[in-house]
């Protein structure tokens, strides 16, 4: 259980020298207590007081790596607009080792071919699940082998049998996968072989209660290197318990449960399991497993991920310089817009739509759609003119002629006296670009 502020403050030096950034240790006791402060702030702790601290000073969820820059856990916040989520849903690609040859090579064909782009960032899928479902030792080691082969994403190596586990994971220990998963039977095996290799592994059991038994059991082996199953394959089910897990991980600092969690998918059909997924992305899976590869299923659920695990207090932005749609020349026309990433893109998107080769200019408004931007001050005539000036857009086209968002159609005339270009009022919405670049020719 969490340390309160009081208990905390006992082991602390009581020098009251505010080295640590706030004025009194009772301070620093309370800011550690509610997880606002890191125990290494303080120079002065004895070793003796940081090992009673540990579960203080701790993160709530610890963080779990493996693969290919895969990180689970971490976070430290129930809800995203408390301060926001670090690490986003690592979502692995279920293969299971009963596929023919034949079906294997289709099915990592399939896999490769999920990458996507979208406000301007570039997203693949993290890694591959691959699953014992043939009971066979040598089976599994020679599809874990071929699936490492084609390709450098993450892997998971998933058995009830630790000696195929082993078999599998002795050529791919570089890769770091993960592997499980660790159960009440097999527990021990299972973990100590995490330990000799240095991988994470799953910690798998039916429900809280199991699950808390057991990972006190693997503990005890002295690994800590943990990801939780609560064995749960049912969407409500797995709900229940992924929000109890975080909630008990985050409010409570309750150790057991301090570490990411891994869901699997249970729908069959994939537009139901694309929903069950984005439960789990949404609260509070760390890894997803889903069953199917088709980019246009797991396209949703990726873009729901990059809503999700975007910092609130930053938004996306695009690059506040001069961009070029298709093949640009003197003629083409100039649209103003701002550098937030949803609205640079529409309009973008839009303008290619119309088949008018043209430029766009975002302002750099700190990554604010239009009217946010007006009412802070920051899509000012001035600003837009300085930005003009600076992108040599003079030289770039014959004509003066300037179109603005519709929504700051007020600041027409001042743009048109600082900048000597004639202002062009546009649609309000992206959407009616297309319209009304007709109105250009
Ligand atoms: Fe107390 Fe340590 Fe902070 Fe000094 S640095 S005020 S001793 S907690």
């Amino acid at each position: 259980m969490a340390l309160t502020g009081l208990e905390i403050y006992k082991q602390l030096p009581k020098k009251n020298c505010g080295e640590c950034g706030v004025p009194t240790c009772l301070a620093f006791a309370m800011a550690l207590a509610s997880g606002k402060a890191a125990l290494d702030a303080c120079p002065y702790v004895t070793e003796a007081a940081r090992e009673a601290l540990d579960s203080a000073s701790a993160p709530p969820i610890k963080a779990i790596k493996f693969g290919k820059d895969s990180v689970l856990g971490d976070e430290t916040v129930l809800f995203r607009h408390d301060k926001t989520f670090y690490h986003p849903t690592t979502l692995l690609i279920y293969v299971s080792d009963t596929l023919s040859d034949e079906e294997l090579s289709a099915k990592l064909q399939e896999i490769k071919g999920l990458e996507f782009e979208r406000v301007g960032l570039q997203y693949t899928i993290d890694g591959v699940a691959i699953v014992n479902d043939s009971n066979d030792a040598a089976r599994f080691a020679k599809v874990a082998a071929t699936v490492a082969e084609s390709t450098d994403i993450s892997l998971l190596l998933l058995s009830d049998n630790p000696e195929a586990v082993k078999a599998a994971l002795a050529p791919l220990v570089a890769r770091k996968p993960l592997i499980g998963a660790a159960t009440a039977d097999n527990y021990e095996a299972m973990v100590n072989l995490a330990k000799e290799n240095s991988v994470p592994v799953i910690i798998k059991a039916d429900g809280l209660d199991a699950l808390n038994d057991l990972v006190e059991k693997a503990v005890a082996l002295g690994y800590k290197e943990f990801v939780l199953d609560p064995g749960s394959r049912k969407t409500v089910e797995t709900l229940a318990n992924l929000t109890h897990l975080r909630r008990l991980a985050i409010k409570k600092k309750f150790r057991p449960f301090g570490y990411p969690v891994i869901a699997f998918t249970s729908n069959t059909e994939p537009l139901e399991e694309i929903m069950e997924a984005t439960v789990y992305v949404a609260k509070y899976a760390s890894a997803v497993v889903l069953k199917t590869s088709v980019k246009a299923h797991v396209l949703p659920l990726m873009t729901l991920r990059q809503n999700i695990y975007t910092d609130p207090q930053k938004p996306i932005q695009v690059e506040p310089t001069l961009h070029s749609v298709g093949n640009v020349n003197e003629n083409s026309p100039l649209y103003i817009t701002t550098n937030f990433s949803l609205t640079y893109y529409s309009v973008e998107g839009e303008v290619e739509t119309s088949k008018i080769p043209s430029y766009i200019l975002p302002i750099d408004t700190d990554g604010t759609s239009v009217l946010t931007a007006y009412a802070a001050g920051k899509f000012e005539p001035e600003k837009i003119a300085e930005a003009m000036v600076a992108c040599g857009i003079a030289d770039k086209v014959k004509h003066r002629n300037v179109i603005i968002p519709g929504y700051v159609a007020v600041i027409s005339g001042k743009l048109a006296e600082v900048s000597g270009w004639k202002v062009v009022v546009g649609p309000r919405e992206s959407s009616g670009i297309v319209s009304f670049s007709k109105s250009l020719s």
